[in-house]
């Protein structure tokens, strides 16, 4: 599974980063994500939540951020694409990227460039040092 791969390599950037802080727990952990960035974000949850069973991460909240892909048109043209049209486009994955390739500038009606949109990003962890238990 695809989401199991990239959960794996969450999961050890997230463990790795709280180790180096001190962490005696993760307490959050918020994502980016790119809606054409091919990624369940329910599996992803849920593969990480399995492999961070038994890990200073296993009450971790997993959150995920979904960022739209932006149109870029060579006439100066740059914009966010629509939601609204994304959601209505189809719930298909397939369709979605045939659809979002063939968007025209809404200024020139050119076909416009997709930028972003496939990010996966570890935005912040929130972490709890023993420092911060003693300070309770
Ligand atoms: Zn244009």
């Amino acid at each position: 599974m695809h989401e199991f791969s990239i959960a794996y390599e969450i999961f050890d950037q997230v463990i790795n980063t709280a180790n180096a802080h001190g962490a005696t727990e993760v307490k959050k952990l918020i994502l980016q994500m790119g809606r054409l960035s091919h990624t369940n974000p329910e599996q992803l949850s849920f593969c990480f939540n399995v492999l961070a069973e038994g890990s200073i991460a296993e009450n971790a909240d997993f959150v995920v951020e979904m960022v739209s892909p932006t149109l870029e048109c060579e006439c100066g043209y740059e914009g966010e694409i629509d939601e609204k049209q994304i959601r209505e486009s189809s719930a298909l994955r397939s369709e979605l990227l045939a659809y979002v390739a063939a968007m025209e500038c809404p200024i020139c009606g050119k076909q416009a460039n997709i930028k972003g949109g496939r990010e996966l990003i570890i935005k912040s962890i929130e972490i709890e040092t023993e420092e911060d238990r003693t300070a309770e």
